[in-house]
């Protein structure tokens, strides 16, 4: 039977485990016709989520797991999960039932004739979420479309069943700075959306703030990105062109109308503007400066301290 690796990262939800793992056990009842193996990892949680894993994986051999050393962000976690999966098929699911592990049904009918490399699931609605949340997820798409080669489908998510094939691509990159939505499209292969809408977390509170969700969207685009590069070059030219011609104007006035002084305002907005859009770039340029000093690295992207087999 061809075995289907579910890969769940995992921070902080002790509150959310006991009943994730009922409903897999649940839906791996109902799809008697494959394996399962389930890999938790505990991104360096402070809860009891370590306690509920060892716990898991001893009274089920099926459920597996590593723990990072501390906290690595979800896209490590996931990271650290695929690498760990050997199934035929691994599926990427979010701790807190928010995506809903009976889809994995239809993802595998998807999935298994090899019509499609992965099925993954896109949030039409969300329930219990603010506009300012969704309208944001919604720019976010837009700007990522627009700045980036790769397309993105508003209200993807990371929930997704990949063949065997896609998740060696996606090992395949081997880059610090992960951004697995961009790296989900970027290496291509045929992918199923299956719509469906996003219920409330089952229990214990999202793990992004706002603050995190900004930062992530503009780590994502600079990862996928380099027009905001280009994009200082072309307002440096427009800027040289508009002074050429100020400077152009005001020697005719000059050479006509002679020389009162005046303007003195202009001058001082003008190299405000000049010197705050110097900076802004200046500071972009740093940005992406930074995340190639950070590649260069060659950091790992996570730590392992424990596994189902014990202490590393
Ligand atoms: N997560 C993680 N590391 C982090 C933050 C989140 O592994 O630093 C996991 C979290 O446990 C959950 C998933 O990522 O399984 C999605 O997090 P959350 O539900 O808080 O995000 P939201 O659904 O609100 O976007
Ligand atoms: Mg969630």
């Amino acid at each position: 039977m061809p075995l289907i690796s579910v890969v769940v990262p995992c921070y902080n939800e002790e509150e959310v485990l006991p009943k994730l793992c009922d409903e897999l056990r649940r839906v791996a009842g109902l799809m008697d016709y494959v394996d399962f193996e389930f890999c938790l990892v505990d991104d360096g949680s402070a809860d009891g989520t370590l306690e509920l894993l060892r716990a898991c994986s001893k009274a089920d051999a099926r459920f597996r797991f590593a723990s990072f050393s501390r906290n690595f962000g979800k896209e490590a976690a996931m990271l650290a999960g695929l690498q760990m999966a050997k199934g035929d098929y691994v599926a990427v699911m979010d701790a807190d039932l928010q995506h809903p592990p009976e889809m994995l049904v239809e993802m595998y009918e998807a999935v298994k004739d090899g019509e499609y490399d992965c099925a993954a699931a896109r949030r039409t609605a969300r329930e219990g979420e603010t506009k300012v949340r969704s309208g944001g997820s919604a720019l976010f798409f837009k700007l990522m479309n627009a700045l980036s080669e790769t397309e993105y489908v508003e209200g993807a998510t990371d929930y997704r069943l990949m063949r065997r094939g896609m998740v060696d691509a996606v090992l395949s990159l081997p880059e610090y700075n992960r951004f697995t939505k961009g790296i989900f499209s970027w290496v291509g292969f045929k992918t199923k959306w299956i719509p469906y809408v996003s219920r409330d977390r089952a229990a214990g509170e999202t793990k992004w703030s706002f603050r995190k969700l900004v930062r992530y969207s503009v780590d994502g685009m600079m990862a996928f990105s380099t027009k905001p590069l280009a994009l200082s070059s072309i307002l440096g030219v427009i800027c040289c062109v508009i002074a050429v011609i100020t400077l152009l104007v005001t020697v005719v006035k000059t050479i006509i109308f002679g020389n009162p002084v005046a303007g003195y305002p202009t001058i001082v907005s003008l190299i405000l503007l000049v010197g705050g859009l110097l900076m802004f770039f200046i500071g972009m340029l740093g940005q992406y400066l930074a995340k190639t000093y950070m590649e260069a690295k060659h950091r790992p992207v996570y730590i392992v301290r424990e596994t189902e087999d014990g202490l590393k």
